[in-house]
């Protein structure tokens, strides 16, 4: 039996695992893809302290190198259940059954997809989730960003210094990201606004080569010839698997205070998966921190 089993190795899981050794505590970290998380998506980090610029697979591969060195367990499998029984808890993951005295679950968020007919076969094929990733293979050609978070803003900016034309379609007339970027936007040349829209249908052959836009105020639809749409509207928490132990607000965000603590005693939640004010590289870390901490005190509680 480990002292805590980590669900997830994204920032948060990892620097959970990072304090959890350092405290001698046997740590398990489960992953049902490959250690990073979503930051192995950003090329350039440059607001986490000390390091003004490193890409995003670099910090995970140091970070998960570090929690390694400390004697972290890493097990490439995903966790489906959490099985609370008395002080030991179970996880089940799609092949095996694990027990420990404390479980963290950092499990971050999945792309929320458009749900329009034919999205999943156009990924690659056009259709992205990623503009950092992706951007470079549409130099010179028309894209458009979908969405109005900061995401989206920030994702045609980055698109409009590759790109021969960024459209940028969003549901209201109103962004929700930031004034100042939606500022820098307007001054651009290459950056059509497509507001009160949403995207209805894609167009392709085997690639991408336009989409239908449906304005929502007078049902007017509009066709736009583009090679790849970059969809940026917002994020969902991968929490569905644990929400028999643990209360979910109703986004599916884990309930969960700055100290981590879930409605299930021994249970934590640490990263993007919890109700929080502010998702970044620096507060999901942070929670890793506060989570394994908050866990090894609980555990010594029962010692
Ligand atoms: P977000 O803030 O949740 O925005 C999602 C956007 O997508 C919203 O404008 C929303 O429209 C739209 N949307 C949602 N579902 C849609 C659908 N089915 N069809 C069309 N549009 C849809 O998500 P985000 O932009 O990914 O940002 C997530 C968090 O990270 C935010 O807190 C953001 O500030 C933060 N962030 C910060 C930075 C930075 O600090 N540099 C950079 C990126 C992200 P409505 O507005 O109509 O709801």
């Amino acid at each position: 039996m480990y002292d805590i089993i980590v669900i997830g190795a994204g920032p948060a899981g990892m620097t959970a695992a990072i304090y959890a050794r350092r405290a001698s505590r046997p740590v398990l970290v489960l992953e049902a893809l490959t250690p990073g998380g979503q930051i192995i998506n950003t090329p350039d980090i440059e607001n986490y302290p000390v390091e003004a610029h490193i890409s995003g697979i670099d910090f995970s591969q140091r970070l998960h190198a570090q929690a390694e060195d400390l004697g972290a367990e890493f097990v490439m499998e995903k966790a489906v259940e959490i099985k609370a029984e008395g002080n030991v808890k179970s996880v089940v993951t799609d092949k095996n059954v694990y027990e420990a005295k404390a479980v963290i679950i950092a499990t971050g968020s999945e792309n929320r997809k458009l749900g329009v007919e034919d999205e999943d076969r156009l990924v690659g094929r056009g259709v992205s989730y990623c503009a950092t990733c992706d951007g470079n293979f549409y130099r010179n050609k028309v894209v458009a960003v979908v969405g109005g978070g900061n995401t989206a803003l920030e994702d045609a900016l980055y698109l409009a210094d590759l790109t021969e034309k960024v459209y940028l379609i969003h549901r209201r007339d109103s962004f929700r990201g930031d004034a100042a970027t939606v500022a820098r936007l307007q001054e651009r040349d290459n950056v059509e606004f497509v507001y009160n829209s949403n995207v209805t249908r894609l167009i392709a052959e085997k690639r991408l080569t336009a989409i239908e836009v449906t304005n929502s105020k007078d049902g007017s639809v509009r066709t736009i010839e583009l090679r790849g749409l970059f969809v940026a509207v917002g994020r969902i928490p991968e929490n569905q698997n644990f929400a028999s132990v643990v209360k979910l607000d109703e986004s599916g965000y884990i309930v969960a205070g700055e100290d981590c603590h879930t409605t299930a005693p021994g249970i934590f939640a640490a990263g993007d998966n919890r109700v929080k004010l502010l998702r970044q590289l620096v507060t999901a870390t942070a929670d890793g921190a506060m989570a394994a901490t908050e866990a090894i005190k609980y555990i010594s509680e029962m010692e």
